[in-house]
């Protein structure tokens, strides 16, 4: 029997579409909602963000825009896209800001700037933006701007051109190693591996900021790094007074290291 057209032509249910674009953990509802009214509105639109998804784009690029921290980021392929991961060492930031109202904060590497935008937003606090590449922080500006916070914005690889001592230094470095980036999902080749490549090991950077942090907290100060789940006790032994948390995952996130 000829198939009719509506046998032939499989419309897709909206649950099927959210599905075949859902990144692979939780969108955020405010985002979902900004998504099925631009797909419904615009045809064209949705088929085009379908064809990137399926080739392995990230839907947050396919977007432009992502949440963290309960806060609008725009994103783009210039920088890391927010991860829930790294709330966790917003939140220890926070907690440590808090009683201390003046401090003045370096988010180091700070690609969108969604660590120090939320802290400037969250907490208040005076806040420096630094990142080797031009187009990450263009973006992290973007988004102090519609964050309607300020802030000063360094291009500087780590401290080069980083003046300053600050309380707290908030880093998101790349931490991947070689074996890494060779076994990621399709998704992470559209982020820049400058932003996600640690060297052979995934631990250039901590060596390098081991090497040269303390020179840029005052005593008494804090450095915070985000750190890969199996990198708790190589990371402890290059800062061997670091303590480490985890993230709500239960794995090794954050190093704190307390400048004596
Ligand atoms: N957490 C990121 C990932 O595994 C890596 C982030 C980074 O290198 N800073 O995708």
């Amino acid at each position: 029997m000829p198939k009719t057209k509506a046998q032939g032509k499989h419309r897709m249910t909206r649950r099927e579409l959210a599905a075949a674009l859902a990144p692979a953990a939780g969108a955020e509802a405010e985002i979902e909602a900004k998504f099925l009214r631009e797909a419904s509105a615009d045809e064209d639109w949705l088929r085009t963000a379908i064809a990137r998804r399926l080739r392995g784009e990230p839907l947050q690029y396919i977007l432009g825009e992502w949440e963290f921290m309960g806060l609008p980021f725009y994103v783009g392929p210039g920088a890391l896209i927010p991860r829930q991961d790294t709330e966790t060492l917003c939140e220890a930031a926070l907690a440590w800001l808090k009683p201390r109202p003046d401090a003045r904060v370096l988010d180091l590497c700070c690609g969108t700037g969604c660590i120090g935008v939320s802290l400037a937003k969250l907490d208040g606090a005076r806040v420096a933006f630094a990142d080797v590449s031009p187009d990450a922080l263009a973006l992290a500006q973007r988004n102090a701007a519609r964050n309607g916070v300020d802030g000063i914005f360094y291009e500087s690889d780590l401290f080069t051109h980083v003046p300053g001592v600050y309380d707290l230094i908030a880093c998101n470095p790349p931490y991947l190693s070689a074996a890494e980036m060779k076994a990621c999902q399709k998704e992470l080749t559209f982020e820049p591996a400058l932003a996600l490549y640690g060297g052979e090991d995934g631990l250039d950077f901590y060596r390098r900021l081991a090497a040269e942090w303390a020179a840029h907290v005052r005593p008494g100060g804090l450095l915070l790094m985000e750190i890969g789940y199996a990198q708790g006790d190589a990371v402890g032994r290059l800062f061997p007074h670091a303590t480490i948390r985890k993230d709500i995952c239960g794995l090794d996130r954050v190093a704190c290291v307390e400048r004596i």
